[in-house]
């Protein structure tokens, strides 16, 4: 049997102090930060977004963070994967952040896995998490991140960076989902990733950000400001525009959980 004691589920002394300025926060509390313990949470991809938003949830409080990603630390990452040094070149990025995430909050269990996301390990994978944070640099994760986000219905906060230009959606429970929004048959556009197209090193990190602080008013609050709603920001004007957007009765990946429940 797999049970957890329940002193464990509490704060202890030293975690009350090393949160206690979130505590203090006006609209959050002790109850939000004891969710945070208790969350499970997936980050795919160790790049420049995965690395600022795994950093930014160890530091909150996040109880369990599991990371993937199959590449190694390359110099042309340094200008924007905030995890990394010169002498990380050559190892692996998720095993490479999860140390670092233990040494930030030794109170947070981190699981790293190199590999990459795949139809082999995705569902075993994103079935016990209570949320799942894209941040992968290719399309076809992405899209398969969404479809095992909806099929086991887990929660989802996606985001991405190319260029100057960012976007970031939250898909949760019967919401319209990624494959509503682009859908992938209208979709053959492999070519656009941050490993062949250029990206300002705050890009990635601005976004990350974002979706760390979505994610927090999820875990927290059961607040999902971006449910439905494509957020996208511009780094040239600095401007931020959010649009709501609906379920595609079409969407094959909605209608295979709408099969599921039935
Ligand atoms: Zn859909």
């Amino acid at each position: 049997m797999n049970l957890v004691p329940e002193n464990d589920l509490e704060l202890t002394d030293e975690e009350m102090h090393l949160y206690s300025r979130q505590i203090l926060l006006e609209g959050w509390d002790l109850d939000a930060q004891e969710k945070l313990k208790l969350a499970n949470v997936l980050i795919v991809g160790c790049g420049g977004i995965g690395c600022t938003v795994a950093e930014l949830l160890a530091r909150a409080g996040v109880g369990k963070i599991t990371l993937i990603d199959a590449d190694h630390i390359e110099i042309s990452n340094l200008q924007r994967q905030i995890a990394f040094t010169q002498s990380d070149i050559g190892f692996y990025k998720s095993e490479i952040l999860a140390k670092r995430l233990v040494q930030i909050n030794p109170h947070i269990r981190v699981e790293h896995h190199v590999a990459k996301l795949d139809e082999t390990n995705a569902i075993s994978l994103v079935s016990e998490q209570d949320l799942v944070l894209d941040g992968c640099d290719n399309f076809t994760t992405r899209y398969l991140v969404n479809q095992i986000c909806k099929q086991l219905n887990v929660a989802l906060i996606s985001a991405s960076a190319i260029g100057f230009q960012g976007q970031l959606f939250m898909v949760e429970g019967d919401s319209a989902c990624y494959n509503c929004l682009f859908p992938k048959e209208q979709h053959n556009n492999e070519s656009l990733r941050c490993a062949d197209s250029g990206v300002l090193s705050t890009t990635p990190n601005v976004m990350a950000s974002l979706q760390a602080h979505h994610a927090l008013l999820y875990l927290g609050l059961n607040r999902m400001p971006l449910l439905q709603k494509l957020l996208l920001w511009d780094g040239l004007t600095m401007k931020q525009r959010i649009l709501a957007f609906e379920r595609d009765q079409n969407c094959s990946d909605c209608q295979a959980r709408s099969t599921l429940e039935s």
